[in-house]
């Protein structure tokens, strides 16, 4: 477990706004208005990089093994960490139109940018080293399916888009949507040979027995072992201990060792249970309790083995 919130810390997550050029049928973000700027994920991710570089070495924290409370125990989790990668969602980041220098900051401060795009707007010759920038592309099946979630015409940019990144050396991997819809096609669906990663409709579309045969049998986000916590900054400033938990930890404006002395609190109830790698938000668990009407996170688990 300390390996696995070491990496939480080193590799996070920045949504830098909710808001998108589509309005896709299966969404579920809130569409919030907030937007981070440039500056202050820039200043955030300074903070945030000498509080692992420097300060964390000296901060005392929450023994998530013993499962004491922060005051009560007090344990090192690690030393000399650093800021390696970044994942950017949203919304789409590409509607910001000055998102690219950002990218272009970050690669050049030895950072590993990954970005999550719905791949209809096309600014990325404007990245300048697309070997250390990620582009996980969201497609939903076929042109026809993919078309119907998203609006008329945006399957056939979406594959410009990938063409395009390609011949820019971009790494590319495909998040497939899986629907009531795409499910048939789970097996199947291929763009240019890419790496797929499955994602279950979260407006629940999928019957019990579909979802669970893709949790079993295909690779998805989450992992059906979990283990997916990752520090992450929202829009809104707050900090949360991933990219789907409301849980917070913290805002932008705090001092690094009070978000992540929480996050590393969010993940006790895991360390002693380990039926999973654990998540930052047990009871939420992405949903799945509920949407398999289970009673607990352990089930959730286990139905998915
Ligand atoms: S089953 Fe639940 S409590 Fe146990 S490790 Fe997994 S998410 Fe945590
Ligand atoms: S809520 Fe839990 S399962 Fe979902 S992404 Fe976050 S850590 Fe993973």
């Amino acid at each position: 477990m300390k390996q696995q919130i070491q990496s939480a810390l080193e590799n996070i997550y920045i949504s830098p706004l909710e808001l998108c050029n589509l309005n896709c049928r299966a969404c579920y973000t809130n569409k919030t208005k907030n937007i981070l700027s440039n500056q202050q994920i820039l200043d955030f991710v300074e903070k945030y990089n000498r509080f692992l570089k420097k300060d964390f070495k000296d901060t005392i924290f929450y023994d998530i093994e013993r499962g004491d409370t922060f005051a009560e125990h007090k344990k090192f989790v690690s030393r000399n960490l650093k800021l390696k990668s970044i994942l950017f969602c949203g919304g789409e980041v590409f509607t910001l139109p000055d998102f690219p220098d950002l990218i272009n900051t970050l690669i050049q401060k030895d950072i590993f940018i990954t970005i999550i795009t719905n791949g209809t707007i096309d600014c990325i010759n404007k990245i300048n080293d697309p070997k250390n920038c990620q582009l996980l592309v969201s497609l939903d099946g076929p042109k026809e399916i993919h078309d119907r979630n998203r609006g008329p015409g945006n399957f056939d940019k979406t594959i410009k888009f990938i063409q395009h990144a390609q011949q820019l050396g971009f790494p590319i991997e495909i998040m497939f949507l899986i629907t009531k819809d795409s499910y048939p096609y789970k097996g199947f669906f291929n763009v240019f040979g890419l790496p797929k990663t499955y994602l279950t409709d979260r407006k629940m579309s999928l019957s019990k027995n579909q979802l669970l045969d893709i949790k079993k049998n295909y690779q998805t986000f989450p992992n059906k072992n979990f283990g997916c916590s990752q520090l992450s900054l929202q829009s809104s400033g707050i900090i949360t201990g991933c990219c789907e938990s409301s849980l917070r930890l913290g805002t932008i404006n705090d001092d690094p060792a009070t978000y992540v002395a929480n996050f590393i609190k969010s993940l006790s109830k895991c360390s002693i249970c380990q039926k999973c790698n654990g998540c930052c938000d047990p009871n939420y668990l992405c949903g799945y309790k509920t949407e398999l009407n289970l009673k607990n996170c352990q089930d959730v688990v286990q139905s998915f083995k």
